[in-house]
């Protein structure tokens, strides 16, 4: 287990352990083997924060189903910049697909508003979405979240693929921005 955290002239302290992470995320794969068992489910994972989030949740989840990545991304430091670029696309077809979006963290919402429409287009069977931090405070956007590991307040974290300009990703747990 680490302690502090330091990138750049940021200071971060220890927030989530490990041990809730994966506990946490135990309960989503079940929850969603219960939910979509037999439907042959697509993942769609939101590069880059999300990637081990949906590494550790796919891991866990007993039944069939595929995942695929998409490339977004509105961040600069530790604000967003409320512009979100498609860096890279989305290769399946969703079309009478379940579909399930994979989120590291939903903040202000434009992210996913910005992409949910295009995915509705395709005509998915069904469209949910699982994050595993909800940072509910920030929101101006309304998005429906239907799966969250954490509900948490509008402070800023990192760790667990969750970055802060590109580093801190590499962690076991989640670090919070630590007061001045
Ligand atoms: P939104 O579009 O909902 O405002 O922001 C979503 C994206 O912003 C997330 O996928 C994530 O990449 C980034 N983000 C939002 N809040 C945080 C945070 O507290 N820490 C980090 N590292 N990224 C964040
Ligand atoms: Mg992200």
């Amino acid at each position: 287990m680490q302690t502090t955290l330091k990138l750049q002239d940021k200071e971060f302290v220890p927030y989530i352990s490990e041990k809730e992470i994966t506990e946490k995320i135990k309960l989503l794969a079940e929850q969603l083997k219960k939910d979509y068992e037999g439907k042959r489910p697509l993942f769609i994972a939101i590069l880059n924060g999300s990637f081990m989030f949906a590494a550790a949740l796919f891991k866990e989840l007993e039944i069939e189903a595929e995942i695929s990545f998409i490339k977004l991304a509105s961040y600069k430091g530790t604000r967003s910049t409320g512009h979100v670029i498609t860096a890279i696309g989305l290769d399946a077809d969703v079309t009478n697909r379940h579909v399930i979006i994979l989120e590291d963290i939903i903040d202000t919402g434009k992210t996913l508003y910005t992409f949910l429409p295009q995915l509705y287009n395709q005509h998915p069977a069904s469209l949910k979405v699982a994050v595993l931090l909800d940072k509910p405070e920030p929101r101006k956007f309304d998005v429906p979240v239907d799966y969250v590991c954490f509900t948490i307040p509008n402070k800023f974290v990192l760790g667990f693929g969750l970055d802060f300009d590109g580093f801190g990703r590499n962690t076991k747990e989640i670090f919070q921005l630590k007061e001045e």
